[in-house]
């Protein structure tokens, strides 16, 4: 466990101090890969906006108003799925992005669906999208919130990897006010068993913090050491997403003051300080516009999941980025921006990491550069 003085000495650290550390680390990368910067071609597949959890800051829960008479979703239609995935075969997707709300299986609404499409459960028809995309040579991967060890062991095979967010270990945030006062699934002992069972079943794993949601800087310090730590057991984590808590309207959590860009770069810097060359740093760049290149500075090395037609779910108002602009920046910066799978390089080849059937999908498609780190 990290030591409190060693938690204090970070914060003390200045942001030119932060980036000398980061560019030391970075320098130990051999040169082909220390000047790239990656991203995912890819599409999200909402199943169900239906949740167990209320979390204040959340705008995709069926609970939540929605902004321009946008339904809730019960479950996904087949003829929704059929649409998006042919978008998604005409702009070379390469990635699904499959997620819901947690549990939804457990709301009669959506069992009522699901025994309508002969689904035993919320898994087989997350199975049956999965066997469906793979055939089509796209790459699922999978985030529906809290799953148990079973579940995600049943998945594993239909998935190029799965994640889910650490978010924040602060108790605070389940005291009465705030954000997780109403979300039982979002207690750390729930997600850490989970992206531990990940660990143990050999899953490559994408985690993340989402930072202003009422944790302190000590808190957002030690959850990513708890991170290095659980990856230092099980080495299956290949990127921790350090996201931004955008503002919004009709949402319970409104605070007086939005973490800051200032914030934001320091807390990316200590986590590549942490992670040093191991874990990849990704933050959405919807989140950042307009201020890529000091990021990238700040070690940042992933854009993660980019879609050419379907909105973020969780901001719908942050418009995804156009690629070209994107590689515009990171050149003017000295970076060649490359698309990745959603499996990093490294596990495909890891013992274990990777099954057969979605090695075999994975030989047969064409990244637009031919790179897959
Ligand atoms: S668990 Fe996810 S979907 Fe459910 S309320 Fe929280 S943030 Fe929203």
């Amino acid at each position: 466990m990290i030591k409190e003085s060693e938690i204090t000495s970070f914060t003390k650290l200045t942001l030119k101090q932060i980036r000398e550390s980061v560019k030391s680390i970075k320098d130990q990368l051999p040169p082909d890969e220390n000047k790239v910067i990656t991203y995912s071609k890819n599409f999200t597949v909402s199943l169900s906006n239906y949740c167990v959890n209320q979390c204040g800051y959340c705008f995709y829960n069926f609970k939540v108003p929605k902004l321009n008479g946008e339904n809730n979703v019960i479950l996904i239609s087949d003829k929704q799925i059929t649409s998006l995935i042919q978008k998604a075969l005409k702009s070379n997707c390469k990635e699904a992005l499959i997620m819901s709300g947690e549990r939804p299986g457990s709301f009669i609404e959506v069992q009522k669906e699901l025994e309508k499409r002969d689904c035993l459960d919320f898994i087989e028809f997350v199975k049956g999208i999965c066997t469906y995309l793979l055939d089509l040579k796209i790459l699922p991967h999978t985030n529906l919130g809290f799953l148990t060890y079973d579940e995600m062991k049943s998945l594993k095979e239909y998935n190029a990897s799965m994640g889910l967010m650490l978010e924040s270990t602060c108790m605070k945030l389940f005291e009465k006010g705030g954000v997780h006062e109403n979300s039982p699934g979002k207690l750390p002992k729930k997600r850490i068993e989970h992206i531990k069972n990940a660990g143990k079943l050999k899953i490559p794993f994408t985690t993340g913090l989402l930072i202003g949601i009422g944790e302190s800087i000590e808190d957002i310090i030690e959850d990513l050491f708890l991170i290095k730590e659980i990856n230092n057991e099980y080495g299956h984590i290949q990127e921790v997403i350090i996201q931004n808590f955008i503002k919004k309207e009709f949402i319970p959590y409104q605070p007086e003051k939005s973490i800051s860009i200032k914030e934001m770069l320091r807390i990316v810097g200590f986590a590549r300080i942490i992670f040093e060359n191991e874990i990849v740093i990704q933050v959405p760049p919807n989140l950042i516009t307009g201020f890529e290149r000091e990021f990238i500075d700040m070690g940042v090395e992933d854009f993660g999941g980019i879609s050419p037609f379907t909105i973020d779910y969780i901001n719908p108002e942050n418009k995804w980025p156009q690629i070209n602009d994107l590689q515009k920046i990171c050149k003017e910066q000295g970076y060649i921006l490359k698309e990745r799978f959603p499996i990093y390089a490294k596990f495909i080849s890891k013992e274990g990491f990777c099954p057969e059937n979605i090695k075999k999908v994975i030989y047969n498609i064409n990244l637009d550069d031919k790179y897959s780190a």
